[in-house]
């Protein structure tokens, strides 16, 4: 019997010899945390839209735990299982004595050449470009001979485009979205009633499936993707658009990581989108380096730096979360940058990549939140968020917490950065230009804030001493910093 977890649904996922199948939905799962509405409908409808199309190849079991689910399945009987993609869920199998745990499937590189990669640089910083150039030339991905295509590894530069001036949205074709059939209704009737018993509670609203849970569904939205909105995709990657959160990005993640589709199909659609002249290559490399590079690069190092890596908070923040963002009340802040993102999350599960590390994880870490609960808070309320990917991304990207092992320096910045990004500071009832008084933008003042708490941290770093020595230069900065202190928790 082969064991399928509910993130390994897509077709590479099988077992090389075909055999009886395995999948459990396991209660405790929902139990012990609040997750997204959004986010729990999204993975038990994919995983019941995988057992119906495996049909009677599967034994589909409901139980409370996995090890309860697998002796009902199997009692004493052997099983096989793909690495799972979270720590737990490993020693999990391998504590299991009949289980045989075989290599991770849905990911470029093997474990085990990364971490010669990265042993191989043992003494300096890891960095996700040389990652993403090694990737490049291994898989051969928008490789001509042993050179990058067009002769550049980056499109970075082209690619940091503030948003079109006076553009409410980006005009480009809308993503691809489902339909929801009987199943997704099952689910919903499902959820209800746990939530009414009090069996589990969740955040966020409910609303139609907005992601794709079937191999069917997320081949129709790579396929829009490549086809309609990977052009338009890199100049605009960084900018915001109030009226418009998904401008044109791929909303592949939460297909992605369920396992519906595999990395490389993606990149290479997205090659050959180039290749027949059918999207500019600026665009199809900040897509790849995405995928083959950041996405990839997490998964890497959510192993390599080991289960400790998870509890660093080098910077040792340790407030708790306040309730108005534990539970996703948009209506309590005042700055618009923060009602308009977090109603996003409260509504959808999702958001895009800028709002996630410059507006929430940004003020996390200015308001010195602990990073443990900052990320078990984006774990639970993305529709892509999993262990694997939430770890590096949250502890490392955007709280720093660290040290520095993933990234140069913090991911933060006061009102300025989020005024010429993004069309959220029109309109708001804070200016970015302000550092005092009533109309003092949260994020100006609590940069300055941040800067000033690890001043002789941020002064030993090349990339943020010159931040330390403008603090220093503030002539109202002892005012900045009692104002900033006064702010509390309180929304801003
Ligand atoms: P696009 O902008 O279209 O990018 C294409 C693909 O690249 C994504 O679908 C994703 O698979 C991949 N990708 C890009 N950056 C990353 C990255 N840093 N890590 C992993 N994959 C990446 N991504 C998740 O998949 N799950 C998460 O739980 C998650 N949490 C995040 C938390 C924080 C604080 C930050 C800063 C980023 C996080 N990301 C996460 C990365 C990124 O924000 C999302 O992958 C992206 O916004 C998903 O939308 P999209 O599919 O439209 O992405």
């Amino acid at each position: 019997m082969h064991w399928l977890f509910g993130d390994q649904l897509g077709p590479h996922f099988l077992p090389d010899r075909a055999g009886p199948l395995l999948m459990i939905e396991a209660r405790s799962v929902l139990r012990r945390r609040r997750f997204h509405r959004a986010k729990a409908h999204l993975v038990l409808s994919a995983m019941r839209h995988r057992a119906a199309e495996l049909g009677d190849r599967l034994t589909y079991v409901k139980a409370e735990t996995y090890r309860e689910g697998l002796e009902r399945a199997v009692g004493t009987g052997p099983v096989t299982v793909h690495h799972p993609t979270s720590h737990a869920a490993l020693r999990l199998v391998r504590s299991l004595p009949r289980v045989t745990v075989g290599p991770a499937r849905g990911f470029l590189v093997p474990q085990e050449d990364f971490a010669a990669w990265a042993d191989a640089r043992t003494g300096r910083q890891l960095r996700q470009e040389d990652f993403y150039r090694w990737v490049r030339h291994g898989a051969d991905l928008l490789m001509d001979a042993d050179a990058p295509a067009g002769g550049r590894w980056n499109f970075d530069q082209d690619n940091r485009l503030a948003p079109p001036r006076g553009a409410a949205t980006l005009d480009v074709p809308a993503p691809y979205r489902p339909r929801e059939d009987e199943i997704d209704e099952e689910v919903r009737h499902d959820l209800d009633r746990w939530e009414k018993a009090g069996e589990v509670s969740f955040v966020g609203r409910d609303g139609p499936r907005l992601f794709p849970a079937t191999r069917a569904e997320a081949l129709r939205a790579l396929t829009r993707f490549v086809d309609l909105r990977l052009s338009t995709f890199g100049p605009y990657e960084d900018a915001v658009l109030a009226a418009d959160p998904v401008m044109s990005h791929s909303l592949l993640s939460g297909a992605l990581n369920l396992g519906l589709l595999d990395p490389l199909e993606c990149v290479e659609r997205a090659e050959n989108a180039w290749r027949e002249g059918r999207a500019p290559l600026g665009s199809v490399e900040g897509f790849v380096r995405q995928i083959a590079g950041w996405r990839e690069y997490v998964w890497q190092l959510y192993w390599y730096f080991g289960e400790e890596y998870r509890h660093s908070n080098t910077l040792n923040h340790t407030a708790p979360l306040p309730d108005w963002w534990s539970e996703l009340d948009a209506d309590a802040p005042q700055a618009r940058c923060l009602r308009t993102v977090l109603a996003q999350v409260r509504d959808t599960g999702w958001t895009h990549h800028i709002p996630r590390l410059m507006v929430l994880g940004s003020h996390a870490l200015q308001r010195g939140w602990d990073p443990a609960a900052v990320t078990d808070w984006f774990h639970r309320c993305f529709v892509d968020g999993y262990d694997w990917v939430m770890v590096p991304n949250v502890v490392g990207m955007s709280q720093y917490a660290d040290g520095g092992r993933m990234t140069t320096k913090p991911y933060t910045s006061g009102g300025a950065y989020l005024h010429r990004m993004s069309d959220l500071c029109s309109g708001c009832a804070y200016r970015p230009s302000e550092r005092t008084g009533d109309r003092a933008c949260p994020f100006t003042s609590g940069y300055w804030g941040f800067i000033d708490r690890h001043r002789v941290r941020l002064a030993h770093n090349h990339r943020t001493v010159q931040a330390v020595r403008q603090l220093e230069r503030l002539a109202d900065r002892d005012l900045v910093l009692r104002q900033e202190h006064a702010r509390g928790d309180a929304p801003p």
